[in-house]
């Protein structure tokens, strides 16, 4: 009897059925775009051998002006078409079902050419765009049909129309973005005309027994969004049109509530795909955060859906439910939402991956496999490099030793853990902790290896981290000032008033635990309330009209930097702004452009724009950055040693850096 009776239940629709419930929602990986079609195919397939019910693809354009950026792949010539038949032959010889996402950006793309119902400019684009003509919205509407048309003729089993997050056809629904006189403006039935259309369209381009999902904003969360009762006429009209499934879209990328970073609680808008439950008669996708096999099958019991989709966790691991299905839940590779390596890559147009599987989009040059010569391997530091290392190195076939000298093991992650909204480290460090047996490594927790203990070893294998930097900020000596470590760890008294010295990941991280009380991210209702997020049938959009309420702050904080740029300019592309905003939110000062000058009874001095200026503090908490760990590599001279993570460079270290690193070098030892 499985745990997942739910989630692994087949879904009949009629002229084909999904063997079970968790379709693997639509990513832009950037794959499509440097043109290697072996890698795009191996990495679906991946997926579909892993047991993914339905793949969507990413979003392809249905034309120039539709892409996300100028020359963003789709179906438009019989060579793409070719193409996609490599993804589309691999999914099915691997058993499985691939749907291709149309994808139109709408005042979204980034580029000169893009259209949409207004000429009105989004804020996150710089290109304002031109408003289209009845000619225009009639070739709009024939690109994505023939898009699916060409879907079909590629070997696809469905198509996915994005109705959502937005884009174009999310365009024309609210009067936010389309504020037309004509029959495409005016009343909700005139919104909604080009999505109904469209639905009908594709489905008439594509016949009956291919699959046909809509991806439908449920909660817009950005001004004059739409209401409930629109989003129920809507899927009715959709429904009607032809679709086969409606799929959830949650928050439009320009919205100012965070919908899929990790301190979103998980499937904290399952709620909103519920509300739809009963209403239409074909089955329903919820979205968003949703990252084990338990919380999926508790949605799908509790009837807040008929499937899921997961997205990112299909690149943390591609065999998620065939590991559920084998009863192996806690090998699975967690998402822990964090976007370093698949949104902020997607936006700095390097290829999407993973940082705890970064064998994501690069499966083809990436190989793990077994190692020629069996070697014995002592890698020395438990944090994400030397874990990273030690299990891929004993997964291809070597001896291997691991040694920490603390008495647990995950090094920094034990610290980013404690921080309020970072909780999915929790099940990084404990999926560590069943790799590390799996792959069975021997783990000597409590060992400090020295250069005898490491004798006899074939290699060495340096993990052991960094050491926070010393500022050298004349009084730093006082009893009020401590280290980051100190705070996280719980070691130490913080006081009321606290002036946080470097505004890097870890002073954010570090303001963010002095400030907040119970983290919202573990408390739903708390977390709607403190962004602001109400039900949609009270509030058109799901906006709370009195905006954010978030808890009163735990204590007063100033954070500080010595550069001039803005505070938290360095910080993740998609979630710097959710860090600003929710310590703005906690009455957090940010000041830049400082300089230290000492600390004494009364608190921190500073010079600003040249003149002197005092931050009244309790506490001084000293967050400026690390220093290479690395006193072993330097003894062990002679030997065959390789050192990774913060022992090997400290700058602009994270886990995403260290696991890659682990993991690479291991490939090749
Ligand atoms: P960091 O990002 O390098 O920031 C260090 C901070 O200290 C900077 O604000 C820097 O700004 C300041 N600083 C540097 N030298 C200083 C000195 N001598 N005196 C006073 N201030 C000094 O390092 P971190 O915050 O320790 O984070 C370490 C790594 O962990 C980062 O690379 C980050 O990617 C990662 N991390 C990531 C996250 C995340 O959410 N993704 C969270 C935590 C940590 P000024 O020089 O301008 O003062
Ligand atoms: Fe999830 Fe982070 Fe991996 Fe993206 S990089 S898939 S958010 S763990």
């Amino acid at each position: 009897m499985t745990s997942y009776p739910h989630m692994l239940r087949p879904l009949d629709l009629g002229f084909t059925t999904l063997k079970n419930r968790v379709l693997m929602g639509s990513m832009h990986t950037n794959l499509e775009e440097r043109g290697d079609w072996n890698r795009v195919a191996a990495f679906y397939a991946a997926r579909a051998k892993g047991g993914a019910g339905l793949i969507v693809t990413g979003g392809m354009a249905p034309n120039a002006e539709g892409g996300v950026f100028p020359g963003a792949s789709g179906l438009f010539t019989a060579e793409d078409i070719a193409h996609h038949r490599m993804v589309t032959d691999r999914v099915h010889e691997e058993g499985g079902k691939i749907a291709m996402q149309i994808l139109h950006a709408g005042r979204y793309a980034y580029g000169p050419d893009c259209v949409a119902p207004s000429a009105i400019k989004s804020p996150i684009s710089p290109f304002p765009p031109k408003e289209l003509d009845e000619a225009g919205i009639e070739k709009q509407i024939a690109d994505i049909a023939t898009a699916a048309a060409h879907a079909r003729e590629a070997g696809y089993d469905g198509v996915e129309v994005m109705g959502s997050e937005g884009y174009f056809l999310n365009q024309f629904l609210v009067t936010h973005t389309n504020r037309r006189e004509d029959r495409w403006g005016g009343s909700y039935e005139n919104r909604m005309r080009l999505p109904v259309e469209v639905m009908k369209r594709v489905r008439a381009a594509v016949g009956e027994d291919f699959i046909v999902i809509f991806r439908l904003s449920m909660i817009d969360l950005v001004p004059n969004g739409s209401t409930h009762e629109e989003v129920v006429q809507l899927a009715r009209a959709i429904e009607a049109a032809g679709a086969n499934i409606l799929n959830t879209g949650i928050g439009w990328h320009e919205a100012r509530v965070p919908t899929i970073a990790t301190s979103v609680p998980r499937a904290g808008f399952a709620w909103v795909t519920k509300k739809l439950m009963g209403k239409v008669g074909i089955p329903v996708i919820t979205s968003n955060r949703i990252n084990t096999p338990q919380v999926a099958e508790e949605l799908l019991a509790e009837g807040c859906a008929d499937m899921v989709s997961l997205a990112r966790p299909f690149l943390a691991d591609p065999d998620f439910v065939a590991k559920a299905e084998a009863g192996r839940a806690d090998l699975i590779a967690p998402c822990i939402a964090c976007n370093q390596a698949c949104l902020d890559h997607t936006f700095q147009g390097k290829v999407s991956s993973c940082l705890v599987n970064p064998r994501a989009g690069h499966e083809t040059e990436l190989v793990i496999d077994k190692a020629e010569t069996p070697r014995r391997i002592a890698v020395v530091g438990a944090g994400p490099a030397g874990l990273s290392c030690a299990i891929t190195a004993a997964q291809r076939g070597h001896d291997v030793t691991l040694f920490e000298q603390a008495d647990e093991i995950g090094g920094q992650l034990n610290m980013a853990r404690k921080v309020p909204g970072k909780e999915e480290f929790d099940g990084l460090v404990d999926w560590f902790a069943a790799m590390v047996a799996e792959a069975g490594v021997t783990l000597q927790l409590g060992t400090r290896a020295d250069a005898e203990v490491l004798a006899g070893f074939d290699a060495v294998v340096v993990a052991t981290g960094v050491l926070p930097r010393d500022p050298q900020i004349p009084g730093q000596d006082h009893p009020k000032v401590l280290s980051y470590v100190d705070v996280l760890r719980g070691a130490a008294e913080v006081g009321p008033r606290v002036a946080v010295v470097g505004a890097g990941g870890i002073g954010f991280d570090v303001s963010e635990f002095l400030v907040t009380g119970k983290s919202p991210t573990v408390d739903l209702p708390e977390w709607l309330r403190e962004w602001g997020v109400t039900d949609p049938e009270q509030a058109r959009s799901g906006l709370a009209p009195e905006g954010p309420q978030p808890e009163p702050a735990a204590r007063e904080v100033v954070l500080l930097q010595r550069k001039a740029e803005k505070v938290g300019k360095r910080l993740g592309k998609t979630t710097g702004w959710i860090h600003r905003a929710a310590l703005m939110l906690k009455g957090v000062k940010m000041k830049a452009g400082v300089s230290y000058e000492r600390i004494d009874d009364a608190g921190l001095h500073i010079l600003r724009d040249g003149k002197p200026e005092l931050i009244a503090c309790d506490t001084v908490v000293l967050c400026a950055g690390q220093e290479s760990l690395r006193t072993l590599a330097d003894a062990l001279a002679g030997a065959e040693v390789h050192v990774i993570g913060g022992a090997d460079v400290a700058a602009e270290l994270d886990a995403k850096r260290a696991i890659d690193q682990g993991v690479r070098l291991a490939a090749g030892l």
